[in-house]
């Protein structure tokens, strides 16, 4: 079972959060035209990495903040975690 820092809360279980994907991912900006192609990738295609990735994860049973999570995906080690505002590598 992963244990993860949260930057609120300090040190809890896995169980206590969510993933909430890609935290480089930006949504398109509001008032731009978009075409439904470039929404579909949007909305629907993610990248699959191996190894260092950046995320989103929520302390949903916790504090129920949004942070960042700077994992390796093929280790599941995690590298560091910071609220979200705060810049990671
Ligand atoms: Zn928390």
């Amino acid at each position: 079972m992963l244990e993860i820092k949260c930057p609120y809360c300090g040190k809890r279980s896995q169980i206590e959060f969510s993933y909430g994907g890609d935290a480089k991912l930006e949504r398109p900006k509001l008032g731009t035209e978009v075409s439904d192609s470039e929404w579909n990738e949007f909305v629907y295609y993610r990248n699959n990495p191996r190894g260092e990735h950046l995320e989103l994860w929520h302390h949903i049973s916790g504090c129920r903040q949004w942070f960042k999570v700077f994992r390796n995906t093929a280790t599941h080690e995690i590298l560091s975690t910071s609220k979200i505002d705060e810049k990671i590598k």
